[in-house]
């Protein structure tokens, strides 16, 4: 198994392996660049088919967290792990402190976080043997409550931002009042996400797949429950995916009615053409690794010093960031994903800390 030639190889600075024949821990730590800062990113605990597809994703994955973290002006470089079993089968307190070990000997150029398979709970379970986590310490968030570490409440905040940002490039308008939007997954973000819409005056049509979820915010948000399957295609003004990936596709894409895509799910494109499919039928798209990093900056000042005002005031810097990729790709004429990889780039290929 190749890493220098790998296909999702791209100037990686660091690819550790680790195993421990006691617990059954087999993980790989990714450090993508660390320019700006040491790399941040989740710790994933997936039942990967092979090594290749854990490799592949570590590789993907810590390079997706150089450019949201960039592109968010936070003084961090990209990082993922991966730690390969089933969560549910494997997952022991010894194979998570003995991951507290490995990440431990890289002194602090990896940060985990939470991620798919793993919990704030694990993560402090690491934590007994590290520094070197993220996201796990009680703390009042952005929304006054106390929390233990989750950072949906900033991620929704931030999509509420820029969500505001892109109405306002392309509706030319400041207030949301009976602006029409659709909401594809009412969860941890989605579902705080629309409590900031109601509060702004929108018209708010809503699908889960947890009745309850839909239900609550009918009774409690005046909003309409919508099926999945019609959810994407509603006649709305903006389409917030706060669900699923890969749902910006060639089947999805030329039914979309909404003039805004602006929601916080990862990797909303199907592949990267999708990007210039949205802009050629007149379509602004917010790219997911910008507005969704509200998330990322609040686990950054857990670090540095945690004030709900600093955090507030860092998330609402989402919006002049998303204007200047709506400004640079009317002027360009290329997509704004594509804009928002450049000026990711341009943030962190020359940064020093
Ligand atoms: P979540 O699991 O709490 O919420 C997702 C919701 O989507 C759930 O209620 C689920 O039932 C629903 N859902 C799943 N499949 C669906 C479908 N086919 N149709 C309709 N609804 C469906 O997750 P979350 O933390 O709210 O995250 C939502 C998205 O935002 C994810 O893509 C996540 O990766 C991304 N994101 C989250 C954060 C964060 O801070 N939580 C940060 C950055 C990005």
């Amino acid at each position: 198994m190749s890493v220098f030639s790998h296909p999702e190889f791209d100037l990686h600075e660091q690819v550790n392996y680790f195993h421990d024949a006691k617990t059954g821990l087999k993980a790989i730590v990714a450090v993508h660049n660390s320019n700006r800062g040491p790399a941040l990113g989740g710790c994933r605990m997936w039942n990967y088919a092979s090594d290749e597809e854990a490799l592949r994703d570590v590789l993907r994955l810590s390079k997706g967290m150089t450019y949201k973290s960039a592109l968010a002006n936070l003084d961090l470089g990209g990082g993922k792990s991966v730690i390969i079993g089933d969560a549910r089968a494997h997952k022991t307190e010894a194979l998570l402190e003995m991951m507290g070990r490995c990440l431990e000997s890289l002194s602090g150029r990896y940060i985990a976080a939470e991620d798919s398979g793993t919990s704030v709970p694990d993560l402090q379970i690491m934590g007994r043997h590290t520094q070197y986590v993220a996201g796990v310490t009680e703390r009042t968030g952005i929304d006054g409550q106390l929390s233990n570490g989750d950072p949906s409440p900033a991620t929704a905040y931030g999509t509420f931002i820029g969500l505001k940002a892109a109405v306002k490039h392309k509706l030319g308008r400041d207030d949301l009042t009976g602006l029409k939007v659709a909401i594809q997954g009412v969860g941890n973000v989605g579902y705080r996400l629309a409590e900031h819409l109601h509060v702004a005056g929108a018209e708010l049509y809503v699908t889960d797949i947890h009745q309850e979820q839909v239900d609550k915010a009918v009774s409690k948000l005046n909003a309409t429950a919508v099926s999945a399957a019609d959810i994407l295609s509603l006649d709305v003004d903006i389409l917030a995916p706060c669900a699923l990936g890969a749902i910006l596709n060639d089947k999805t894409i030329p039914t979309i009615k909404a003039q805004v895509i602006a929601g916080a799910s990862n990797n909303q494109l199907e592949s990267a053409h999708h990007d210039m499919m949205l802009k050629e039928r007149g379509i602004l798209y917010a790219p997911d690794f910008a507005i969704n990093a509200g998330g990322i900056i609040d686990i950054f000042y857990e670090r540095v010093g945690h004030t709900p005002a600093k955090v507030t005031a860092h998330i609402e810097t989402i919006a002049e960031t998303l204007a200047e990729i709506f400004i640079r790709s009317d002027e360009s004429g290329l997509a704004t994903g594509a804009i928002a990889n450049q000026l990711a780039e341009e943030r962190f290929i020359l940064s020093t800390v």
